[in-house]
């Protein structure tokens, strides 16, 4: 596979490169949806890189948070389709990380029950909060999901040009 470095180097410099493209050929009024894509795209490749499937830049990138993605490393075998398949493994990932920070808050309100402080928290209310707020903002949710799609997609594509390339020479 190529090196975190080519994955970083590429993400961004992708990235930089639609910034312009946006401010010159969309209609203004779509431009803030465009660069909320390109975020989401950018924050795809770097931190929520499909090689967090394996002990690469992208996990040590999480510094002490990196244990969040410890299990996921453990449970899904390098390269495959979980983590690399195009759509699947970005959209995976969010959930996996939503659902590891909410056993993390969990705990920390079973914990902090034991030494007698009761967190009010009513996790119904807030998924309907967030579902709302989806509801509200599905254009904005529409562009976040297509940038994290396609940070996940250019990971992919240049694996597969690299192996292929590997292959020819
Ligand atoms: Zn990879």
């Amino acid at each position: 596979m190529p090196s975190g470095k080519v994955h970083d180097g590429f993400t961004v410099a992708t990235a930089l490169g639609a910034i312009p493209l946006c401010g010159w050929y969309l209609p203004p009024e779509t431009r803030p949806l465009a660069w909320l894509m390109i975020a989401s795209y950018t924050f795809s490749g770097i931190w929520l890189s499909s090689d967090l499937d394996v002990d690469s830049s992208a996990y040590r990138r999480w510094g002490p948070l990196r244990w969040l993605w410890w299990p996921y490393q453990k449970l899904v075998p390098h390269r495959s389709w979980i983590s690399h398949g195009l759509g699947v493994g970005p959209l995976l990932r969010v959930a996996y990380l939503l659902g590891m920070l909410w056993l993390l808050f969990w705990g920390v309100q079973l914990a902090l029950r034991q030494i007698g402080i009761a967190l009010e928290v009513d996790s119904r209310s807030w998924l309907l909060r967030a579902s709302d707020w989806a509801l509200t903002y599905h254009k904005e949710v529409m562009a976040l999901t297509v940038g994290l799609v396609a940070g996940g997609a250019a990971h992919s594509l240049l694996d597969m040009l690299h192996t292929r390339f590997k292959r020819w020479f």
